[in-house]
């Protein structure tokens, strides 16, 4: 590029080139999806290589000095373009904190921690990842204090997965939610009334016969996805070629049915973004808070309402045959019967938010230096005896049983809670935007409630930070007080409290 380059053609120029950054970013997505999907086991090591060599390609690309030239000379023309180009300073920032180095050796160790995670989990055998554990912490610190120059190094983690949100602000939210979730609990716990579970074998062909029909009722565009098994459902990509995953467990129908609604949810954001912005910075979801809203008002304020239910036990009868629940109503019950439980991703509404601040303690200790990796199990067991009164029986109830922390997740787990934060808020507002929504969820026809997302959320992508999305599809700042209204009308109504 020579001096006299014009803005424009700076701005041309910085874009051509983004979209190959963009483009090689999925590739290295789809073989995360893979890695997960379908990769024999055998494969991990050369993965690991395989994704630190585009780890490598992507880092130098984002660290370009050429990038920093564009980016003065660019200028936006207008709203979308300034959007394009603020995401794209913000990831070349980042990148040149982080010593090339490190940034491929984190994507070699996280990719290969995964196999040994799982492996521990299978034995329940925390010995066996935790030097791998140490290491991954290690990377993650010394990544931290990179990015944090001097401050926070949780705040420098949390910044990555919802751009602005700080451990005192999420924890603001989470010491207003905690006394009222906890009083509900505990009434709950204490109520006279407890739904019975749905009891059966359900055939594992079967569940993902119906798992399909759920999927496209929530608008799923098949022609742009697939829906695949995974240990630990996800969804995976942008744009075009958006991919989700499920599991089956036979006396367990509805832990498949709801992962496959909550990766719908994702996925449907993704597939919903406007096609001018893909492959550019714009073509993803604004943050992992806003990403989980999405997943959580499908799975949840949706897909576990009244209406909606009573069209489930419906299609569940059709394709299993009369149903251990007697009626609907029963159904509905047994879809939101609260217990306390070990594992995060099986929990109900009440008691998921628990389980996040569980490991959002643990997480800022561990990077505040209060906590090492080797103490975690001891730790988690004794904040889960205390939070949900229950002893861990064994690791893969306990410290064990998520993903995240050998992918390096830390700080990504409070997005989770966010989300459910966000997603209450839009509930409230598509309420009120589409008054007749329960009788068109009764015929299982959420069209009327997607549509509303994809206009006024889902389109714009990356357009504006997370708050400002929210707040512009609701038409108010969010706030913890919508979740916690609706969970105790809910709940309130199912125990008779
Ligand atoms: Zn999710």
């Amino acid at each position: 590029m020579t001096a006299n380059t014009t803005p424009t053609t700076a701005f041309t120029e910085l874009m051509a080139y983004q979209r190959d950054t963009e483009a090689l970013a999925q590739v290295a997505g789809r073989l995360g999806w893979d890695q997960e999907a379908v990769m024999p086991r055998g494969a991990a090591e050369q993965r690991g290589e395989e994704l630190a060599a585009i780890e490598g390609v992507l880092h130098a690309r984002r660290t370009d000095p050429r990038l920093a030239d564009w980016l003065e000379r660019a200028t936006a023309d207008g709203p979308v373009a300034e959007a394009q180009l603020r995401q794209i300073r913000r990831d070349h920032v980042r990148a040149t904190k982080i010593p090339a180095r490190l940034a491929t050796e984190i994507a070699r160790v996280t990719s290969i921690a995964q196999g040994t995670w799982a492996e521990a989990r299978r034995n329940d055998d925390v010995a066996h990842f935790l030097p791998t554990l140490e290491r991954v912490v290690a990377l993650r610190r010394e990544e931290a204090a990179a990015l944090a120059a001097g401050g926070d190094l949780y705040d420098a983690l949390l910044d990555d997965y919802e751009p602005g949100a700080t451990q005192a602000s999420i924890g603001a939210i989470f010491d207003a939610m905690r006394p009222r979730l906890v009083a509900l609990r505990e009434a709950i716990l204490g109520a006279d009334r407890h739904p019975a579970p749905l009891e059966g074998r359900f055939p594992p062909e079967t569940q993902m016969r119906l798992a399909r029909e759920l999927a496209s009722a929530f608008g799923y565009d098949w022609n742009r996805g697939r829906l695949d098994l995974a240990v630990h459902p996800f969804s995976n990509g942008s744009g075009n070629d958006v991919r989700i995953t499920t599991r089956t467990v036979e006396e367990e129908p509805f832990n498949c049915f709801y992962s496959t609604i909550h990766e719908t949810g994702h996925a449907a954001y993704e597939q919903g973004i406007d096609q001018a912005y893909l492959l550019t910075p714009l073509g993803q979801g604004c943050s992992m808070g806003v990403h989980e809203s999405q997943s959580r008002i499908y799975e949840n304020q949706l897909g576990r309402s009244r209406p909606f239910t009573a069209w489930l036990y419906d299609r569940m009868t059709a394709h299993f045959g009369p149903l251990s629940t007697k009626d609907a109503e029963a159904f509905y019950a047994a879809v939101n019967r609260v217990q306390p439980g070990y594992i995060r991703t099986e929990a109900d509404e009440v008691h998921y938010n628990l389980h996040i601040m569980l490991r959002f303690d643990l997480e800022r200790q561990l990077f505040a230096g209060k906590l090492e990796a080797a103490e975690l199990e001891e730790a988690w067991n004794t904040r889960f005896q205390q939070d949900f009164g229950v002893a861990v029986d064994k690791p893969s109830h306990g410290v064990l049983q998520d993903v995240h922390w050998s992918l390096g997740l830390f700080g990504y787990f409070p997005t989770y809670s966010l989300g459910n934060v966000y997603a209450g808020c839009l509930m409230q507002a598509l309420r009120a935007a589409v008054p007749d929504l329960d009788a068109s969820l009764a015929r299982g026809d959420t069209a009327p409630a997607t549509r509303w997302l994809r206009e006024t959320l889902q389109r714009h992508g990356r357009l504006r930070s997370p708050r400002e999305t929210i707040a512009a599809a609701c038409g108010f700042e969010p706030s913890e007080g919508p979740l916690l209204d609706y969970l105790e009308a809910k709940f309130g109504e199912i125990y008779a409290l």
